[in-house]
């Protein structure tokens, strides 16, 4: 039967699927831990035996991603999330109780997380399985039913995965709608119950502004250009490793890669010799022929990182390292540019690809008002042995996550929150936090007994008026 609320959305090409959903959401909401597990180990299987090979074929196809990547920064990722979610979710599941004041004698509280309804996700490419996955093992924790649309960039893993959820789930539960941006636009007029974003900032703000239409709540899981300071107490070989490991790893085209370096002005001459050391020795003297090394995931975005090159060029900025392009391989050479001057596209826009800016400073204060004066990041490192120095970057400034003396790192503690602020994001992933995304904390107050309040139940003679005052003063 159709709800006559719905029926503004029966041309909608999404309608029928979402309906369905929506008539078996309360089934799957009061789903059983047990069944739960039970669906979470069956996509486990998935993931890790049944479709382990065709993933990894799928990224190679897509993003020439190296095989050991795949395995850590996809599958690892998933099966991690999947563990980690069996492991507490009863713990997240259980009623939550909570004081109750003693002006409310007589009753006691709770509250429960209980499933948001039907909910989408739209996942972007440059992690295609563990960015479609990761939030979807969140939903399904939480009792949810699930529309999902992978990004149309990555089609043998948006084929893929949409094979896999059709062989683990029923489409009343779970669905992957494959398309373009059409696609998206249209399941975005539909009232869901929820909204998990990963992309853009740009597109971040088309899907909040749907999300308006019906109230929907959103996690918005956005990008933005992730600073990366090095002071000059630094360890600066270890720093270059890490440095150039973040950086390079999918080809940059990481959401957590440190965008660009700020460095103090004394050490730069000895980071960029560290740095081009710690290139040579993971791509070798020709990144082109490593297979340690992605490749750009379309023309598109090929020609938006040689874009910048050319800016970098055209401003006399100094390639310290790389700077080479294949356009029909879409391969960008691991990239280290120096004297950028401050209206480079480079400093301006997220650079989501192997080329790594650095700009010095003078003293440390400088470095924190640049990074204050653009949009909050995503992620935030400092190199330092300084703990004043780190206690100040931290105290200063504002960041969805943050390492020190590392990069990228934080992203694969599922014990921490996932997420960026503002122009980064809204809302938090991962473990309880993804679990938290996808429910409603709904509060239960249960009155056992009388409760006092009845005694200041209307009508209000005067000792009302002292036992309401008696109640502000006491209770
Ligand atoms: P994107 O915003 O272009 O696309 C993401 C998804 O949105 C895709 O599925 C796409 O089909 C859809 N989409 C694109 N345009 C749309 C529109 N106008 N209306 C509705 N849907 C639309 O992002 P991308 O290029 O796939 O990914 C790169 C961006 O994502 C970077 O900014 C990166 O920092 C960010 N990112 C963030 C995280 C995170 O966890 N915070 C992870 C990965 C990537």
């Amino acid at each position: 039967m159709i709800h006559s609320e719905m029926t503004d959305y029966r041309d909608n090409p999404y309608f029928n699927l979402f309906s369905k959903q929506k008539a078996n959401q309360y089934t799957i909401g009061k789903s059983t831990y047990n069944q739960r597990i039970k669906k979470l180990n069956v996509l486990q299987r998935a993931v890790e035996v049944t479709y382990r090979e065709h993933i990894k074929e799928a990224l190679q196809k897509d993003l020439s991603k190296p095989v050991v990547e795949t395995e850590l920064s996809e599958i690892y990722q998933i099966v991690g999330d999947i563990k980690f979610t069996k492991t507490y979710l009863h713990q997240w599941m259980r009623k939550q109780k909570v004081k109750t004041p003693l002006s409310m004698l007589g009753a006691s509280s709770y509250y429960l997380y209980e499933s948001k309804g039907v909910c989408l996700i739209i996942s972007p490419w440059n992690f295609p399985f563990n960015l479609t996955f990761g939030p979807l093992v969140s939903a399904i924790a939480a009792g949810n039913t699930v529309i999902i649309k992978p990004s149309e960039m990555t089609p043998h893993s948006s084929a893929l995965m949409a094979k896999i959820i059709a062989d683990v789930f029923k489409e009343d539960e779970v669905a992957l709608v494959e398309g373009e941006v059409e696609a998206s636009t249209q399941l975005l007029k539909l009232p869901f119950n929820h909204i998990f974003f990963t992309g853009s900032p740009n597109v971040g703000k088309i899907i909040m502004s749907a999300a308006t239409k019906h109230l929907t709540s959103v996690t918005l899981e956005l990008g933005g250009k992730s600073p990366t300071i090095i002071d000059k107490t630094a360890n600066i070989d270890m720093a270059a490793k890490k440095i150039v490991w973040g950086k390079y790893l999918n080809a940059g085209q990481i959401c957590v890669a440190p965008d660009y370096v700020l460095i103090d002005e004394s050490i730069e001459t000895d980071f960029i010799n560290a740095c081009k050391k710690w290139i040579k020795k993971f791509y070798s003297e020709q990144p082109e022929n490593s297979r340690s090394f992605a490749r750009i995931v379309t023309d598109k975005h090929f020609n938006r990182l040689k874009s910048h090159i050319e800016n970098a060029k055209s401003l006399n900025a100094k390639f310290e390292v790389g700077g080479e392009l294949d356009a029909e391989s879409k391969y960008i050479a691991p990239t280290l540019v120096s004297h950028l001057k401050e209206d480079a596209t480079l400093l301006q826009d997220e650079i989501f690809g192997p080329i790594l800016p650095i700009v010095t400073y003078k003293n440390l204060n400088e470095a924190i008002s640049y990074i204050n004066a653009k949009e909050r990041p995503l992620a935030l490192y400092i190199y330092s042995k300084s703990k004043s120095n780190i206690k100040k970057v931290i105290a200063h400034t504002r960041a969805g996550g943050t390492c020190i003396n590392n990069n990228v790192i934080h992203y694969a503690n599922h014990n921490l929150p996932f997420g960026g602020t503002n122009n980064s994001g809204i809302g938090k992933s991962h473990g309880f936090f993804g679990f938290e995304a996808f429910s409603n904390k709904r509060a239960i107050v249960k009155q056992h007994t009388f409760g006092i309040s009845e005694y200041l139940f209307p009508p209000y003679e005067s000792v009302k008026e002292k036992l309401a005052r008696l109640t502000v003063k006491w209770f």
